[in-house]
C-alpha cells in the first residue's frame, strides 16, 4: 500500500487530514495533520518540523485565517511544526501545556520537544471557536501527562491516546497507567461517533473500541499479576513471557508499558520490587 503523503483527504465537511512523512514502528505511516473548519482553520497536531510536510499544509490552508495551531501533546512526531507553521502563517500556538518538568528528576525523554512554548494552554472543557464551531479541550492524561483531546461536532482528535492501529505506548514516568484508564473512562462516557487519531485510520466504533481497550489493559494487568505471582521476575522477563513474537523494535516501549503496570500495582499494594525483581506483595 502507498501511503498518501502530501495529499489532503476530505474526511467530512469540516475535517481534512495531512498525512506527514514519518513513517516508523511508533507512528505507522506517519502523524496525521488535521485541519479543522472552511472559512476559519484551526490545525490539530501540525507535526514532525519536515519543510515537505510544512509545504503541504500550507497549500492545504490556501490563505484562509488559522485561528488556531493546536497540539495534543508534545511527543516529537506531533508538535515541532508548531512553531515553523505559526511563523508561516502568524496563528497562535493554542493546546495542551508544556511539559512540566519536576524537581525529583525530569519527566522528559528523548522522544519530547523541548522546544514547544504555547501561547495559549487550554485547560480540562475550554473550548476555542472556529467557524462559530467549537473545538473542545478534553485532558486526557496517561500516554503523556500533558495530553489532550479535542472534541468537534461529534469527532474527537485523539491524539495518541486512542490510535486506530495500536495501542497507545504508557511510558513512566511521564506516561501513568492508572490516568490512562481513567482517561479512557473518561471517553467511554462521552458520546462522539467518530475518533480521528494521529496515527492509523479513524475510529468509528468508539465507545465499543474504548471498551476494548480497557479490556485488553485489564488483561495485561492480570497477566503480570500471575507472572510475578509465580516467580520473582525482572521487567524483560515479564515482556519475554507476556508479548511473544514481539517485533524487537517495540521491546522498549513493552517494557514501559509493563513498568507502567507494576508501578500502578504498586501504588495499589498488591507488588512489590527488590533490586529490580517484582514479585506479589
Ligand atoms: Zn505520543
Amino acid at each position: 500500500m502507498e501511503a498518501p503523503y502530501a495529499i489532503l483527504d476530505q474526511l467530512e465537511p469540516g475535517v481534512a487530514r495531512l498525512l506527514a512523512h514519518n513513517p516508523s514502528a511508533f507512528t505507522y505511516f506517519g502523524t496525521q495533520t488535521y485541519l479543522v473548519g472552511g472559512n476559519e482553520l484551526a490545525i490539530v497536531d501540525p507535526g514532525p518540523d519536515l519543510p515537505e510536510h510544512l509545504d503541504a499544509i500550507e497549500r492545504a490552508i490556501s490563505g484562509r485565517r488559522v485561528v488556531a495551531i493546536m497540539c495534543t501533546h508534545t511527543h516529537r512526531d506531533h508538535s515541532p511544526a508548531a512553531r515553523p507553521l505559526a511563523d508561516r502563517t502568524g496563528a497562535p500556538i493554542i493546546g495542551c501545556a508544556p511539559l512540566a518538568l519536576e524537581t525529583a528528576g525530569p519527566r522528559a525523554d528523548a522522544s519530547f520537544d523541548r522546544d514547544y512554548a504555547p501561547d495559549r494552554v487550554l485547560s480540562d472543557g475550554e473550548a476555542l471557536e472556529v467557524d462559530d464551531e467549537s473545538i473542545i479541550a478534553v485532558a486526557t492524561p496517561g500516554h503523556t501527562s500533558n495530553h489532550l483531546c479535542f472534541a468537534y461536532r461529534g469527532a474527537l482528535f485523539s491524539g495518541d491516546h486512542v490510535m486506530g492501529w495500536s495501542t497507545t505506548v504508557v511510558f513512566p514516568p511521564d506516561g501513568d497507567m492508572a490516568a490512562y484508564m481513567q482517561s479512557l473512562d473518561k471517553l467511554r462516557q462521552r458520546e462522539e461517533r467518530v475518533y480521528y487519531p494521529a496515527h492509523g485510520p479513524a475510529v468509528t466504533n468508539p465507545q465499543q473500541y474504548v471498551r476494548h481497550l480497557m479490556g485488553h489493559r485489564m488483561q495485561r494487568e492480570k497477566q503480570i499479576l500471575r507472572l510475578v505471582s509465580e516467580n520473582a521476575r525482572s521487567i524483560p522477563d515479564i515482556v519475554a513471557n507476556a508479548y511473544p513474537g514481539l517485533d524487537p523494535r517495540l521491546v522498549t516501549a513493552a517494557g514501559g508499558s509493563v513498568l507502567a503496570h507494576l508501578l500502578d500495582l504498586e501504588r495499589r499494594g498488591l507488588v512489590e520490587q527488590q533490586q529490580g525483581l517484582w514479585k506479589a506483595a
